[in-house]
């Protein structure tokens, strides 16, 4: 009854016709940016988080516990927990689902097969069951990844590209999440939309990202190693920035149609749609070491090594033009500017005082 009630209490709707909103992966990077935004704007949010070790889960912790201050609950579940999830269900009636939680990483894929299937595609599979059981039926934005273009050559990226060429587990996990998505929307009547993000850096960000590790190392007087491609040419990725992205989730939240369910009405939700959430201005790796250079007053010991093809792809480029159309989606800032928020918080979180690293 304790557990019933905080959930009713973190789920509360503040503004008139405000959302209700199941957050998965809330203690994640995004999810905890995203769930933070939902409760300011006055929408009610639920997370729920297996708080798995994939990355150190003292930041995931510090993490729910910057949501908690914020009145907001992070269930320590599984998604293949269905009779939890089912319980969550019952004791509230969702309006929308922010599926954020999965296994992330491209080169932990190699040794750890299993636990993308496991995150990827039966949690997906799990959480839809539930959704399509649900009274009401909620909407569902849901996060795939720019990684589903793999070694698709022609840039930038637009979402009726090819997407069969997949250069990790990772990716090809997501891309059977979009079409898994596709599935539950024309079967069961589920309103779906699946968000492509593409490399997102910020506060509280991912310990297992380029930009992060080399923070670190940088700092650590380490020598940090920077991929490139087999012809020499260096790595780019559009980096997008937290910021950017929690606004491309409200928004497509925001205009996320009803579930109808099968016997619903007869024309249905929308159809199922993929949207990429990207910068449009993809900077090369090197480049992002010089910022970092910059902004912690340090410079990097650097390797340059060959990628090893194992999950890499040579470049990433959005282009954002449906996003832009469909729910206002405009990226409003860059690397140069905001890689300072990051370094600030990296080393305020971490303790470092600019003495230490001069
Ligand atoms: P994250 O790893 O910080 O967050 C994911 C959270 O999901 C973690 O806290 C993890 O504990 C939780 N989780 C994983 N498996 C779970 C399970 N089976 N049950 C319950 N919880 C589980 O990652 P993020 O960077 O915040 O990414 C959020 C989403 O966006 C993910 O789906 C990721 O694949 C996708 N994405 C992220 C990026 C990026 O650059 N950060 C790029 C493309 C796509």
């Amino acid at each position: 009854i304790q557990w019933e009630k905080q959930i009713r209490n973190s789920a509360r709707i503040r503004r008139p016709g405000g959302m209700s909103v199941l957050v998965t992966g809330a203690a994640g990077f995004v999810g905890s940016h995203v769930s933070l935004a939902l409760k300011k704007r006055g929408d009610g949010v639920v997370g729920l988080d297996n708080f798995n070790n994939y990355y150190d889960p003292s930041l995931k912790k510090a993490r729910q516990s910057l949501l908690n201050s914020h009145g907001i609950l992070v269930v320590e579940a599984d998604l293949n927990n269905a009779g939890l999830l089912a319980k969550l269900f019952d004791v509230l009636a969702f309006t929308h689902v922010l599926h954020l939680a999965a296994q992330a990483g491209v080169r932990y894929a190699m040794e750890n097969p299993n636990s993308y299937v496991h995150s990827n595609i039966a949690g997906l599979v799990a959480l839809l069951e539930i959704c399509k059981s649900a009274d009401p039926q909620p909407a569902i934005v849901w996060a795939s990844s720019s990684s589903v273009y793999g070694l698709n050559e022609k840039a930038p990226f637009s979402e009726s590209d090819r997407t069969d060429r997949p250069a990790s587990l990772y990716a090809a996990t997501k891309k059977a999440g979009e079409e898994i998505a596709h599935t539950y929307n024309h079967i069961y009547g589920l309103s779906i939309t699946g968000l492509r993000f593409f490399t997102v850096y910020g506060p509280w960000g991912r310990p297992d990202m380029a930009y992060f590790s080399f923070t670190r190392n940088i700092l650590q007087g380490k020598t940090i190693t920077i991929y490139r491609g087999k012809n020499g040419a260096d790595l780019a990725r559009d980096f997008t920035y937290i910021d950017d992205i929690v606004r491309g989730c409200l928004g497509s939240l925001d205009t996320s149609g009803e579930s109808t369910g099968s016997g619903g009405k007869k024309w249905g939700p929308a159809p199922y749609r993929n949207f990429n959430l990207g910068n449009t201005s993809p900077v090369k790796v090197p480049t992002l070491v010089n910022i970092l250079e910059k902004h912690l007053k340090v410079k990097a010991k650097r390797k340059i090594v060959e990628m090893p093809g194992n999950g890499d792809v040579p470049f990433t480029h959005a282009n954002i033009s449906l996003a832009q159309r469909e729910f206002g989606y405009k990226p409003t800032t860059n690397l140069q500017t905001r890689l300072k928020k990051f370094v600030r918080w990296y080393l305020s979180y971490y303790g470092y005082t600019r003495k230490d690293i001069q």
